[in-house]
């Protein structure tokens, strides 16, 4: 199997790039940078980067119609409207739990968007458990609480045929399988498909490929892994030049390319010497799989 090729295509010190989504319409890579509580979009043909800021940390974003995007930040869901840069926010969760934010999130097959939350480190590396929740937000505006007890929500996708959803717990260093119900939103009968060896580092963001194949990104482990949907069986290991991999999507011509994101957060000045391109956004070429388009949010 031939070696991908791995270019850092967004050379900035994002403090914590994560949720890429390929928008399709426009050939861009949407992404947030989670600490530095912005929205992003790059073109790979002007290689301009252009952000919106937003109030608080914002976890994940997934597309709507052109310019409009739904997004959750702090412990609120709502779309941002990029021509304006405004948010306009339709609902906040976990209003008992103020030091929780929202993490990960990705727009289900049927349209809705599935966002989990997870506390702030009390310290460094410190979280208090089973305070995660994973949520959807309805097309028609409503929100269903999905998930609770979880650690720290994270990457999160589906299988080619919608009925298993895979969402990653990092605090418990596992990806799981549960069935999904594409009509209601449902999740049940979770089973562990992979638990991380330390040394993999923690499992953060995730996708599916067009095989149904999942690409987990490794924080702290420098790798983004293929693991076998059905049995977990580690399949492929692609290393990254930094440590901090937190998320991939798949994007460009006919999804062929594997974008990864990365954080310099989290790194000491020393090893932020040793890692010049962390915080930067990757593009992985030559993998011989290809991805899925992303799902829209109905707006
Ligand atoms: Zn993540």
């Amino acid at each position: 199997m031939a070696s991908p090729k791995i270019e850092a295509v967004v050379r900035e010190r994002h403090r914590m790039a994560e949720c890429p989504v390929w928008e399709e319409e426009t050939g861009r890579l949407v992404y947030v940078d989670i600490n530095a509580r912005k929205v992003c979009r790059w073109s790979p043909l002007s290689g301009e980067v252009q952000t919106v800021g937003l109030r608080n940390r914002v976890g994940c974003v997934g597309l709507c119609r052109e310019g409009t995007y739904v997004v959750a930040a702090g412990t609120c869901l709502g779309f941002l409207d990029w021509g304006t840069q405004e948010a306009r926010w339709v609902a906040r969760l976990d209003t008992d739990k103020p030091h929780n934010r929202f993490n990960d999130g990705k727009v289900d097959p049927a349209g809705r968007f599935v966002a989990g939350t997870m506390p702030e480190a009390s310290a460094p590396g410190e979280w208090q458990r089973g305070q995660g929740s994973l949520y959807s937000l309805q097309p028609d505006g409503s929100v269903a609480r999905r998930l609770h007890g979880l650690g720290i929500s994270n990457g999160l996708d589906w299988s080619l045929d919608h009925r298993t959803f895979y969402h990653v717990d990092s605090l418990e260093y596992c990806v799981r399988a549960y069935d999904y119900d594409t009509h209601t939103g449902g999740i049940g009968n979770p089973r562990l498909l992979c638990r991380l060896a330390q040394g993999q580092g923690m499992p953060d963001g995730l996708c599916v490929d067009a095989t149904g194949k999942l690409w987990v990104a490794c924080i702290d482990g420098g790798r983004v892994v293929c693991l076998d949907p059905e049995t977990g069986t580690l399949l492929r290991t692609v290393a990254m030049p930094v440590s901090r991999v937190t998320s991939c999507c798949f994007g460009g011509p006919s999804f062929a390319d594997l974008y990864v994101t990365s954080a310099a957060d989290g790194l000491g000045p020393e090893q932020l010497l040793q890692e010049p391109q962390a915080g930067h956004v990757f593009k992985v070429s030559g993998l011989g799989v290809c991805g899925r388009a992303p799902h829209c949010f109905p707006c």
